[in-house]
């Protein structure tokens, strides 16, 4: 793969501001990650980014690289699936998996960021703290409604 020229695109910026240096795995994964608006297993984004252009190994390592930094978050889901979504502008390192709401559609199985969607807020008795707040809606997706 030849460097690209600059000026510098969606994917160089996301990593320069995250303070990660550009590698062929990392934009690759980011690229694939991001450029869907659903989100991604580990194998999905293996196939997503083609044979041959990491090992297992090295994918599995930026995947946490990336989580760590904030780049992705894991999405729950109620299989034992786990799968990977981009971060938005939003996101930090600390806070970025339980912000917003998840959607699963049912129809095509994907597994939705609705970062638009705030995780609402929830009492809890006394005595309780909670670290996570996953928040997982299920049903029919914009693309699976059916027409009409
Ligand atoms: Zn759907
Ligand atoms: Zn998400």
């Amino acid at each position: 793969m030849p460097p690209l020229p600059s000026p510098p695109d969606r994917i160089t910026q996301t990593l320069v501001r995250h303070g990660l240096r550009q590698t062929p795995v990392r934009r690759a994964v980011l690229a694939a990650v991001a450029g869907k608006g659903y989100a991604l297993s580990g194998p999905e984004i293996e196939r997503e980014i083609g044979p041959g252009t990491t090992d297992r190994i090295t994918l599995y390592r930026t995947l946490k690289s990336f989580e760590q930094h904030g780049l992705l978050h894991r999405v729950p889901d109620d299989t034992d699936v786990l799968r990977y979504a981009a971060c938005s502008i939003e996101c930090s390192a600390e806070a970025h998996f339980d912000n917003h709401v998840h959607f699963r559609c049912g129809t095509c199985t994907h597994t939705y960021c609705l970062s638009q969607v705030a995780v609402p807020a929830v009492a809890l008795p006394g005595g309780f703290r909670a670290d996570r707040r996953h928040y997982l809606l299920s049903g029919t997706c914009q693309l699976c409604q059916p027409a009409g």
